[in-house]
């Protein structure tokens, strides 16, 4: 791959955006985006990002195309849909999905690309949004060491940490593992700290013992102490909608590997909840208000 490679750019939501952002800043060569969305558009052209009329149009001038799309669906409708990336893409573009897809999708969509000569790496994203203002995300990636090479420079430009996990589908596995060890967790604490609150221990206290003990973790300090202490729960975060998509490949991935993931199942049933409760868009530790008003 030369050094400077035109860069694409599809998807510029909570967390395209600020990643957009960051590859215009520090890519010496131009960057092309496109959007459904006209004002996340604007953003990044703003900023120096040339606009594309269409995902086509961005295909045919791009080296390399990085995607951050809701999920697998979207992923595999700008890959191979009508006038997608696999149409008008040249043999030798490559492909990094900065999505959370299913593992079993980023395969499928890897294998159909490669018959058109496009190669494709799956490298989902971890942390905030903040993270991807900053360029301090942490980034799985799965794909050929000799791939994962020529990415890593561009990679780095978004995220501090960048962990080759192993070939196509590794990214995933790593990420949606993550994600459902942080849902569970996330889960299990709204659980207690309602039952502390009820047994007379203000949730406060709680956390702040349970800090200095072996139930401390990542999801207290971060979920526990500043959103489910203060009830936080912005919207335009990582909403529950979000959770019980990938909960739900998670939960998909295990049954392929025969492991019938009991924990994942219940926590879905939280979040899946929320949503029906009509919490869907808010940051998704919110599943504690439902459990501040289940019976006692
Ligand atoms: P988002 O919904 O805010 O953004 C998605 C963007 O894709 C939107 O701007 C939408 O207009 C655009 N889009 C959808 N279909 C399109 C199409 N066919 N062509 C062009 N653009 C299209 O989502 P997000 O929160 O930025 O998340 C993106 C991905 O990152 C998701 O897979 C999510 O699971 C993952 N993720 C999110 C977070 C978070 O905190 N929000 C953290 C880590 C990973």
């Amino acid at each position: 791959m030369q050094t400077s490679p035109t860069l694409g750019f599809i998807g510029l939501g909570v967390m395209g955006g600020p990643m957009c952002l960051n590859v215009v800043a520090k890519h010496p060569a131009p960057v092309i985006a496109f959007d459904l969305n006209e004002v996340a558009l604007n953003e990044v052209a703003e900023a120096g990002a040339r606009r594309a009329s269409s995902i086509a149009d961005l295909a045919a001038s791009a080296d390399v195309i990085l995607l951050s799309l809701p999920g697998g669906k979207q992923v595999e409708a700008v890959c191979l849909g009508e006038g997608g990336i696999a149409s008008a893409g040249r043999p030798g573009l490559i492909v990094v999905d900065l999505s959370t897809t299913a593992v079993a999708e980023a395969r499928a969509i890897a294998a159909r690309l490669a018959e058109a000569g496009i190669q494709f790496v799956d490298a989902p994203v971890a942390r905030t949004r903040q993270a991807a203002q900053a360029g301090t995300l942490s980034i799985m990636v799965g794909a050929a060491p000799d791939l994962f090479a020529k990415v890593e420079p561009l990679l780095r430009y978004m995220g501090s940490d960048v962990t080759h996990c192993g070939g196509t589908g590794g990214g995933q596995v790593v990420k949606l593992i993550n994600n459902a060890l942080l849902f569970e967790h996330v889960a299990a604490l709204a659980e207690m700290m309602v039952v502390a609150e009820r047994a007379g221990v203000a949730p406060a206290t709680l956390l702040e013992a349970v800090s200095k003990g072996s139930g401390d973790s990542f999801a207290l300090r971060n979920h526990g102490l500043k959103a489910m202490l203060p009830r936080e729960f912005p919207e335009r975060s990582f909403p529950s909608e979000y959770v019980l998509k990938d909960l739900g490949y998670a939960i998909d991935l295990a049954k392929s590997c025969g492991v019938e993931p009991k924990m994942s199942t219940t926590a879905q049933s939280y979040y899946r909840a929320a949503v029906e409760a009509g919490f869907g868009p808010r940051y998704f530790p919110s599943i504690i208000e439902l459990l501040d008003r289940s019976g006692s």
